[in-house]
Order: structure tokens, then C-alpha cells, then sequence
């Protein structure tokens, strides 16, 4: 089948590339992100792929179904960027990657809590400069020490696993408990006892109208003194402007890690390294000693890239020959040219 992929990044095409030799669709990529203004390009193109960052709002998906679009298949797991119900009422057929390599995030949030722990972003420029000096350099053993993980899902429990080969103490908290997190030795409490008991917090549950701002001016002033709050997650779990008072005071929150940003649309994913960020917030945060930012790319290993290449090839093939009861499927839309597709997750 011919796919028009918007959103093209650099590190994603060999996969795709890669990916397809077992597939032999037709991939066309487009380096625009997809938007009304963008949509007409599809014309014609019966699947259309877009990436997180894509806006597929009623009237974008309106100008894919006028153009003949029958299917998107969305590279990504999360799907708050696509409205759902206005594809239903236009016969789209979505379909998503749901999970991929957990472990690539956990490891990304361990990755930021011994680059936090050890100051190593401190350490390389040090030597780069010829200062060997280690004063403010100190850090601190993890094992023996305890890491509170919100969101115990396929995550939260690989961050476990980790976690439990350090020799930490683990807490965690979610409105489901998971067996194997439990046979980790994990501990449930919940959030104000995470948040108070915790050196290391470290957040993997989904952003919803529940978790929005879970960590607040409130919920910061229970965490412990010298502790350390990991976000690959979402942005939005997180309220930085309460995050910044936190650590002005000196009193609690010492250390921030974060992959993802609340306000990271239109700014992370691109390169904006010769004009002036606007988001005072952010930058910020971006020059605090005791802050590390990377641009959302936690998920950003050949293992990852791989696999969401493969699934999202392997759902526009389902598509294509109507396979019966696809797994990826958001909203069923129309029939697939090789016969109907019959369920949706919801069913
Ligand atoms: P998952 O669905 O396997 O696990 C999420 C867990 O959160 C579940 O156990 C669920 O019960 C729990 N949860 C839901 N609502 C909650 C609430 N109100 N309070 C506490 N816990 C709650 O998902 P996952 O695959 O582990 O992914 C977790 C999150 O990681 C995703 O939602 C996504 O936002 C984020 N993510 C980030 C990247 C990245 O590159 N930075 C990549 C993939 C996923």
C-alpha cells in the first residue's frame, strides 16, 4: 500500500526503510507535520502515518477522508493529538503502535538519575576544560536507597527490575497493583507516603484529567530533603513553575530530571538552536545546576525505533488484507479492502 508519512525525522526513516523489506509498501515521507494546512498533500493516499507531533483535529481528518484516505496509522502509542470520535464520524479506520520497548524509557530514567546522582554533565565539562577538581561533586550510593515509581504499568515494573538489581528499597503507587512489581518486592503505598518516603520519584502513568499536575506546590512540599524527581511520562504530570520554587527553596526537592515538558509542542523535536526560546519557564529550568532536560527521546534506541517501524508497517498490512480481528485497532472505520475489520479495543 502507498503511506504518506508526515513528520519525517532522520532518526526514524532507516527504520522504516529497514522495516519495510518485509512489508513492500509504498512509503512516501513528507518532512511537513500534518495540519489542515498540510492534509491536502495526501490526496490520493489510502494510508496515512502520522507522528506524536501531528495535529489531527476534525477538519484536518475531514480533508484525509474528502482525499480518499482510509486509514492512520499512527506511529506512536499515545492518541490525545487525533480526535477520535470526529475519525468515527468519518468512517477512518485508526490504528496505533501500543507498546514498544518499555525498557528503552526505564533505562532513559536511570539514565538521568546517575547523570543527577554522579553530576556527570558537571564532571565531562570539568575535564574537557582541564579542571580535575572534584569539590561539588559529591554524590550518592543507590543502593539501600528508595525509589517511589508512580505508575507501576509495563514501565513503571521494567523500572522496577532495575531498580531491585541496584539494591534499592521500591514504593509504589497505582490505582492497579502489579503481581510482578509485588514479587519484586515492591511496596504499595500511596502517593502523599511515596512522595514522603522516597529519595528517587520517578513517574510512568499515563497524563489524564487525574494525573494532571500530580506533582504540585502541595505534593512537592512532602517530598523528601535531597530527593530527586525523574519525568518520562508527560509533561503535564508535572507543574514546573512549582518545581522551580521547590528547589529555590533548598528545603526538599534537590534534583530534577525530566525527558518531557508540558509545554514542549512546537519546541522540542526540532531545532531551535539559532533563535530565542520564549518560554522563560523552560529556560530556566534549562540553566539550573541541578537540572537535566532532554527532548522526549526516552524511547530513542534501535531496539524502540525497530519495533514501532515494524508494528506500524504490520498494521497498514492487517488493513490491507483485511486480517480478521487486527490487535491495533483505536476505531474501526471502514472495511478494509481485503474484507471487514471487525473490532476495536473497546469491544
Ligand atoms: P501502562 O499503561 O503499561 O502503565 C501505566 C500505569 O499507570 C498503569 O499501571 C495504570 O494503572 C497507571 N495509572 C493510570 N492512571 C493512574 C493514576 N491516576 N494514578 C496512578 N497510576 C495510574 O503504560 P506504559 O507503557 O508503562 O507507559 C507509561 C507512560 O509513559 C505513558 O502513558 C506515556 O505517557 C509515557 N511514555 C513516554 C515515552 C517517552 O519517550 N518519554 C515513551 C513511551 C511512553
Amino acid at each position: 500500500m502507498r503511506i504518506a508519512f508526515f513528520s519525517e525525522h532522520a532518526f526514524q526513516t532507516p527504520f522504516l526503510i529497514e522495516a519495510n523489506r518485509e512489508y513492500g509498501h509504498e512509503l512516501v515521507f513528507f518532512k511537513e507535520q500534518l495540519s489542515r494546512r498540510t492534509a491536502q498533500l495526501a490526496a490520493g493516499f489510502v494510508a496515512v502515518c502520522p507522528f506524536v507531533t501531528d495535529k489531527l483535529d476534525a477538519e484536518t481528518l475531514r480533508i484525509l477522508a474528502d482525499g480518499g484516505t482510509k486509514l492512520i496509522a499512527l506511529r506512536s502509542a499515545g492518541f490525545n493529538n487525533l480526535d477520535l470520535a470526529a475519525a468515527e464520524r468519518l468512517g477512518l479506520c485508526v490504528m496505533r503502535v501500543p507498546a514498544y520497548a518499555p525498557t528503552a524509557i526505564a533505562e532513559h530514567a536511570v539514565a538521568l538519575m546517575l547523570a543527577l546522582n554522579r553530576r556527570i554533565n558537571h564532571a565531562y565539562n570539568r575535564v574537557r576544560e582541564g579542571n580535575f577538581s572534584l569539590d561539588h561533586l559529591v554524590g550518592f550510593n543507590m543502593e539501600g536507597r528508595t525509589v517511589g515509581i508512580v505508575g507501576t504499568g509495563k514501565i513503571g515494573e521494567s523500572l522496577a527490575r532495575i531498580m531491585h538489581g541496584f539494591g534499592c528499597h521500591i514504593l509504589g503507587y497505582d490505582i492497579y497493583q502489579n503481581p510482578a512489581c509485588i514479587a519484586l518486592g515492591m511496596k504499595y503505598v500511596d502517593l502523599p507516603t511515596l512522595l514522603s518516603e522516597s529519595d528517587i520519584v520517578s513517574l510512568h502513568c499515563p497524563l489524564t484529567p487525574e494525573t494532571k499536575h500530580l506533582i504540585n506546590e502541595e505534593t512537592l512540599k512532602l517530598m523528601k530533603p535531597g530527593s530527586m524527581l525523574i519525568n518520562t511520562a508527560r509533561g503535564g504530570l508535572v507543574n514546573a513553575e512549582a518545581v522551580i520554587e521547590a528547589l529555590k527553596r533548598k528545603d526538599g526537592l534537590a534534583y530534577v530530571g525530566m525527558d518531557v515538558y508540558e509545554r514542549e509542542e512546537g519546541l522540542f523535536f526540532s531545532d531551535h538552536s539559532s533563535s530565542i526560546i520564549q518560554d522563560d519557564v523552560f529556560e530556566l529550568l534549562t540553566t539550573m545546576r541541578n537540572v537535566i532536560v532532554t527532548g522526549h527521546q526516552a524511547f530513542l534506541t534501535r531496539e524502540a525505533l525497530a519495533e514501532i517501524a515494524h508494528t506500524t508497517l504490520g498494521n497498514v498490512a492487517d488493513y490491507e488484507l483485511g486480517t480478521p480481528n487486527p490487535k491495533n485497532v483505536l476505531s474501526a472505520g471502514v472495511e478494509g479492502p481485503g474484507g471487514p475489520l471487525h473490532q476495536s479495543p473497546r469491544e
